[in-house]
Formats: structure tokens, sequence, C-alpha cells
């Protein structure tokens, strides 16, 4: 039952125009864009619409065969000779064309993946492009990056992107990968590949040498087929749990080298003395943000006892006021679920809290009629057991616990199989270090949450994954130091 709105916005859509998708796209190999082998396209469509926006080719074994041939003989004939400050330039340029490109960029991101243009507009394509400019300083500086040792690089990349922040987490892989003097070859997501193509463009229009970025388009099985390659000297993979295990055995006995970045459940802990309105926009930000579609959300939440009733009552009354809907308008908070498949899963983790008999909480918010759209929620009465706080969920929904002491919360934080993020609410410092020292996860923000910069390294412990993205350590997943 839709209860009356606490207020109206007029609505304030960003115009569709400037995304300029074109109605197919081929493979981007060896320079060139090329016909796939098979012939075989698949659509990518609007997750908020439902509506077809491009045909994109499907790469088989042959392409595959072809993509990393090019990015071999690149490497061999070009990226190897060329001098460090050089390869610096053409990163440099590459940032350049995005930040000139950056609303086509951003309205494409909302459109195919369904993310606010908020969120693509001013942390997305901004961020993408930032790991590129600082990339690009780092080319001719490897020696100050590994001091007394000479860093050479490894030869091919491989690299397979998911679905939640498609051009940034290219950004990622293709930034350090060139800087250290490494070809690349790039399968993104099936759902959202657009941005990637465009990055492509790019990387034409900056006019990299043929064959340094291809990047390839298909579902699980072409990504399988890069990781299979023999000429292939490393893969960077982002993405589920499932799949990372898959790519781990096989590359079992080969000398490629691997990073993993893969799911989380990040422990978001609130002490009392917290400044409790900031602490409650945190965790709203740290699970929230991009409808939850965050490998390091903050999406389970401990709560200190004493605090735990005013603070769940803050957090329902701010989820109230959360907009859900069309990702192109600009008041949006929280936009389009990236898939039909990503929607069910999400709904059936709700139906398991309930079923576990946690208590279900969810704004009252109208959804639109077409697309995967989901409202925020939380639960809480959850049991450290529970799957909801186990597993990994993926949507708008905060699992919430409670706590006594610090000894208790972090042994509750640490009883988790992944280990990628966590979060420290509180006024003391001393507290910050003992908790920080003691969680085993790759990124721990204190009074803060979901921050992001080129410098920071990323990465997980345990099913979280390995190597570092971002950074100096960012590089040394792309060199052989001697
Ligand atoms: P996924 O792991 O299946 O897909 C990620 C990427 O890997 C995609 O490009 C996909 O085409 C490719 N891929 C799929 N199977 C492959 C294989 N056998 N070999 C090589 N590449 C393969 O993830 P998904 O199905 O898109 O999402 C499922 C779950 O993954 C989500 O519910 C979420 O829990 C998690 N996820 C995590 C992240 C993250 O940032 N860590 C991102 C997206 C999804
Ligand atoms: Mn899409």
């Amino acid at each position: 039952m839709a209860k009356k709105k606490k207020w109206d916005y007029s609505p304030a859509p960003e115009s569709k125009q400037p995304a300029a998708i074109s109605r197919r796209y081929e493979l981007f190999i060896n320079g060139k864009w090329q016909q796939p082998t098979s012939g075989s396209y698949f659509s990518s469509i609007n997750p908020a619409t439902e509506e077809k926006l491009s045909e994109i080719a499907a790469a088989n074994e042959a392409d595959v065969n072809k993509a990393v041939q090019s990015a071999r003989l690149a490497y061999e004939k070009y990226w190897k000779k060329i001098t460090p400050a050089e390869r610096g330039k053409y990163i440099f340029r590459i940032a350049r064309i995005m930040q000139e490109r950056a609303r086509e960029l951003a309205v494409t991101e909302t459109m195919d993946g369904g993310k606010p243009i908020r969120e693509s507009r001013d942390f997305d394509i901004p961020t993408a492009a930032n790991h590129f400019f600082y990339y690009a300083g780092w080319a001719d500086k490897l020696d100050f990056a590994f001091p007394n040792k000479k860093a050479s690089a490894l030869g091919v990349a491989g690299q397979i992107t998911p679905w939640n922040f498609p051009l940034l987490m290219a950004a990622w892989k293709i930034a350090p990968a060139l800087a250290t003097g490494n070809t690349v070859v790039l399968k993104p997501a099936e759902t959202t590949s657009l941005t990637t193509l465009k990055l492509a463009e790019i990387i034409q229009e900056a006019d990299l040498p043929p064959g340094v970025v291809n990047i390839i388009t298909g579902a699980g099985q072409t990504g399988a087929l890069l990781t299979k390659h023999m000429d292939i000297n490393k893969i960077a993979f982002t993405g589920s749990t499932e799949v990372g295990k898959i790519i781990q055995r096989t590359l079992a006995g080969s000398q490629k080298k691997l990073t993993l970045e893969l799911g989380g459940k990040g422990a978001n802990i609130i002490f009392e003395d917290a400044p409790i309105d900031q602490a409650v926009e945190g965790v709203i930000n740290g699970i929230f943000f991009n409808q939850g579609h965050v490998c390091c959300a903050g999406s389970r939440l401990y709560v200190q006892e004493s605090i735990a009733k005013i603070f769940i009552k803050k957090l329902k009354d701010r989820i109230g006021t959360l907009l859900v809907g069309d990702p192109l308008d600009k008041n949006t908070d929280i936009g389009a679920i990236n898939s039909a498949q990503q929607l069910k899963t999400i709904q059936s983790y709700i139906k398991i809290g309930k079923a576990e008999g946690a208590s279900f909480y969810e704004s009252d918010c109208a959804l639109p009629k077409k697309g995967y759209f989901c409202r925020p929620s939380l639960f809480t009465n959850v049991a450290q057991s529970n799957r909801i706080a186990q597993e990994e969920i993926f949507g708008p929904v905060l699992c919430i616990l409670t706590f006594r002491t610090d000894d208790e919360v972090i042994e509750k934080a640490n009883n988790s199989p992944y280990g990628l993020s966590a979060g420290v609410w509180t006024d003391k410092g001393s507290r910050i270090f003992n908790i920080s020292k003691r969680i085993r996860a790759g990124v721990i923000w204190a009074n803060s949450y979901n921050l992001f910069d080129p410098t920071s390294p990323f990465g997980g412990y345990k099913e979280s994954g390995f190597g570092r993205e971002g950074g100096l350590q960012g590089l040394q997943p792309y060199v052989q130091l001697s």
C-alpha cells in the first residue's frame, strides 16, 4: 500500500541525446572494428525501460585468438620498444579525451547499466579518467615505484570486468597495464559493454598503436576462452567469487599471473560515541550507493546495542526519503537493478531473510511500472549465522546486527568468508586503530564509507580475492621485478 509521498519533486531528466549509441558494435581488434567470426550479436538493454539499446558482437574462439595475437604482435612490435615517457603520453591522452566525452560516457553508462546519472556523472566517469591521469604519471617513474629493482612488463594481459562499474573497472585494469608496458585484451560484462566500447573509440582517437588495447565482447564463455588462452601472461578478473574460483582452477599450473577482485560482505560498525546523523548518512551511502551493486558495500551493519533503537529509527526515516526511479533523473537516489536476473537474486534473498526469521522493513515508495526496480530495505533481528548475513546479496538490502563490546564486534565482523571492506564509526582515534588493525579486510573506512581515489590501493582478503588495484600497489601485478 503506497503512502503519500513526503514531498514531490519535478522530474529533472537528463537528455538521452549525448549518449549517441550506435545501432551495432563490432569487436575492437588490432585497432580496427571487426565483425565477429560467428556473425552473431547479442542485445544490450536499458534496465530502467527494458528497451534494446544496441547489438553487440559475440566473440568466439577465433576472435579471442585474433585479439590475443594482435596484442602479442603490438607488444613485440611497438609497445615494448617505445620509451616509458611516450607510453605515459598515450595514457594521458586517453584521460583527456575521456574528459571531453564525459557527458556522453555518463549518459551511456546510466542508460546501459541503470545507475543514477548523478553517480555516473559525478563519480564513475571522472574517477575513471583520473585513473588514467594517475597511471600516466607512473609510466616513466617505475624505477621510483620499485627502488633498486628493474621492473619489466609481463606481455599480454587478459582482463575481465563486471557490470557494476563498467567504465571505472575498465580504467582500473587498462591504465596500470599500459603504464607498465603491457598490452591488453579486455572483455566487459555482457549487460554493460557500451562505455567500454566507447573507450575503444577513445583509444582509437588517441592514436594508440594498433593492437595495444583490444576490446572483445561476449558472455561468460568468451571470458573463459580468454583465461584459457596459452599466449596470455596475466589475467585480471573482477566479478563473482564463483567465477573467480573457476578461473583459479583454469590457471593452476600455468605461468600466468593472476589477480582476483571478488565479492564482499562489508561490516559497517557503529559505536555509541559515533556522530549519529553522519553515521546514518554513511550507512545509507554504504549500502544504497549504486543500488547496492557494490562489492565493498557496507551490507552488514553492526550497531552498538545502546544506540540501536534510535539508530534504526533514523535509518528507517531516511530510507523513506530516498527517491527510486528514472536513473536519468538528476534527483534519483536509487536507479534500476542491472538485470532481471539480478533483481530475481535480490528478491530471493529477501524471501530467504524472512524465512530465517529476520524482520523486514522497506520503503513504501512507488516503483516505475517498467524496468527492474527494487525498494531500499533493511532486516533487523538478524542472526550472525543467517544466510542474509553471510552471503552477498548485491542489492539495496541492509542486514542489521547489534553488539556490546569491541572484541565481540571484531569477532563477528571477521566471521565471514569475505574480507574486502569495512567501516568504523567512533569518536575515538585509538578505537579506530584497534578495530582497523584487527579486522581482516582490504579497505577500512573510518567515519566515512565508499570513498575512492586512484592513489589508494583496493583489494581483498580471503574469498574476496587477492592482488591490489589502484595506487603504487596496483602496478605490481603487471610487472616482473629483477
Ligand atoms: P560474473 O562473475 O558471472 O561476471 C563477471 C564477468 O566475468 C563478466 O564479464 C562475465 O561475462 C565474466 N564471466 C562469467 N563466467 C566466466 C568464466 N567462466 N570465465 C571467465 N569469465 C567469466 O558475475 P555476474 O554473474 O555478473 O554477477 C553474479 C554475482 O557476482 C553478483 O550477484 C555479485 O555477487 C557478484 N559481482 C561482484 C562484483 C565485484 O565487483 N566484485 C561485480 C559484479 C558481480
Ligand atoms: Mn545494458
